[in-house]
């Protein structure tokens, strides 16, 4: 949402966090096609979902609250038609309630849609060209904005390539976008390619998606990554690539760490292997004796797996996850955060009673919900809780899109590991090693945003840098 202060995009309001982004350039029932992609990319939003079409005469768009299932019925489709289509899932951590900055954005009557994955920390460019050219910004959010400056541009008779060309440069943050007018569909990357971005063949034509599992699920061929700073124009001439700035790759290393999807190929490494490898690097790192080795489900079961198979404790699941219940993470406050913690996980007393457990998380941020699974863990009879997490201490906010929340909120920012392991009541406490990470990944150091880590921003945080200490616990 607007901020008061100029250039701000208050960071608990924004809505343009980590989301699911598809797009279908020439493909038969496009929007059909966008639905199933974003079935395939939930786990990256389950606040609201939207589907902008065309078919070149004007630009139809569908967009509400709740999970892809629930947002559209088989009568929506009736009206999302055309050949070139994109959709968007949305997460925040807040502002659950508001529907106005649900996306694709787009006005009824506009030429363009837009939907966006990232976080633009900094928004004074877009406001001073917006404000120079009489466009009010009240009211509007970081892709709003990017909206508002591209249609303006078009406004003076320019393509929706040639407007973004033209607009780039204002964008200053993360964003990995889809774009459409009424005859083309643009994948833009930020300089540094912050969010992952894929794209391949679809029957004649072509798909874009946030990440590769949705590609296979629409049964697209994978044909690569949009690089940083490329701009990718899928028209009747087929693809065009273009260069609008030098970029140099700093993917989200957290999307390794949670975000993605394990089936998904990111920089072209499988994220289920990452993720094991994590886990290997685990045992090396800390071989604890234990009787059993067990995942906090979904997202560290590979991590979980991979310290099973380097240090032969046997794998088992101890807490069962009740499939029906999002991301806890996305609950909008912590009364129901908290609450949801219990409803989403059951312990197996049969595999933890009497038991020396290691227990596998992917993370700790504010650190609420692991000292309720290291209770509940005991309250089935556990005799030990080793917790170990397969990545470093998360010290810094971030502010490229997934919203993980002001520095004092986060727990490795303000107290020690001991401090930590004694607040979550758990015989020990270890995160993966930093250069672990980076070795799980088999990718150099230098490719990856670590910022949530090492308080190292690649991309410039303007006016957020203020405020943020350098943690040395
Ligand atoms: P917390 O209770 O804040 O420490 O949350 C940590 C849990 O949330 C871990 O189990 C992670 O799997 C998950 N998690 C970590 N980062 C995020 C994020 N940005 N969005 C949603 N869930 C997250």
């Amino acid at each position: 949402m607007y901020s008061d202060e100029p250039g701000i995009c208050n960071s608990e309001d924004d809505l343009s966090e980590k989301c699911a982004i598809f797009g279908v350039y020439n493909g038969h029932s496009a929007s059909r096609e966008v639905y199933f992609g974003l079935y395939a990319l939930q786990h990256r939003g389950q606040e609201s979902s939207g589907i902008a079409s065309t078919d070149g005469k004007k630009i139809h768009a569908h967009k509400s609250l709740g999970l892809v299932p629930q947002v559209y019925s088989e009568k929506d489709f009736d009206h999302l038609i055309g050949d070139i289509a994109i959709g968007h899932n949305r997460y925040s951590t807040s502002g659950g309630t508001l529907h106005q900055h649900n996306q694709p954005v787009h006005n009824p009557g506009d030429p363009l849609a837009l939907a966006h994955n990232g976080n633009l920390p900094s928004t004074k460019a877009l406001e001073i060209f917006l404000t120079k050219n009489g466009i009010g910004l009240k009211g509007l959010n970081d892709s709003e904005l990017i909206y508002e400056a591209i249609k303006f541009e078009m406004g003076k008779g320019k393509s929706l390539a040639d407007a973004v060309t033209e607009t780039y440069h204002l964008f200053t943050g993360a964003f990995a976008l889809l774009v459409m007018s009424k005859d083309e569909l643009v994948a833009l990357q930020d300089p540094y390619g912050i969010r992952p971005l894929s794209y391949g063949k679809l029957n004649g034509g072509y798909a874009f998606s946030s990440e590769t599992c949705a590609l296979d699920t629409v049964n697209a061929t994978f044909l690569g990554d949009v690089a940083p700073g490329e701009m990718i124009v899928a028209g009747k001439n087929g693809l065009k690539k273009y260069h609008l700035a030098r970029g140099e790759r700093k993917l989200d290393i957290f999307e390794f760490v949670y975000f993605a999807r394990p089936d998904s190929l990111l920089l072209g490494q499988r994220v289920y292997q990452v993720r094991q490898n994590f886990g290997k690097i685990l045992a090396e790192e800390f071989p604890i004796k234990a009787d059993v080795v067990i995942p906090v489900p979904e997202s560290a079961i590979p991590a979980a797996i991979g310290y099973s198979m380097a240090s032969g404790i046997q794998y088992q699941q101890g807490l069962i996850k009740n499939r029906y219940i999002g991301r806890t993470f996305i609950m909008p406050d912590q009364r129901l955060r908290d609450r949801s913690v219990q409803m989403k996980l059951i312990p197996v007393p049969e595999v933890l009673k009497d038991k020396r457990v290691i227990v596998i998380d992917d993370s700790i941020v504010r650190g609420t919900t692991t000292g309720k699974i290291v209770k509940m863990i005991r309250s089935a009879g556990a005799k030990e809780v080793h917790v170990i997490i397969s990545s470093p201490p998360v010290k810094y906010p971030d502010f490229y899109g997934i919203n993980t929340p002001f520095q004092k909120d986060l727990i490795a920012a303000n107290k020690s590991v001991s401090e930590i392991c004694e607040i979550i009541g758990a015989d020990s406490l270890n995160y993966l090693s930093y250069e672990g990470l980076i070795r799980g990944t088999n990718l150099p150091e230098k490719i990856f945003n670590t910022s949530m880590f090492t308080g190292h921003y690649p991309l410039d945080i303007h006016e957020r840098a203020n405020g943020i200490k350098t943690v040395s616990l």
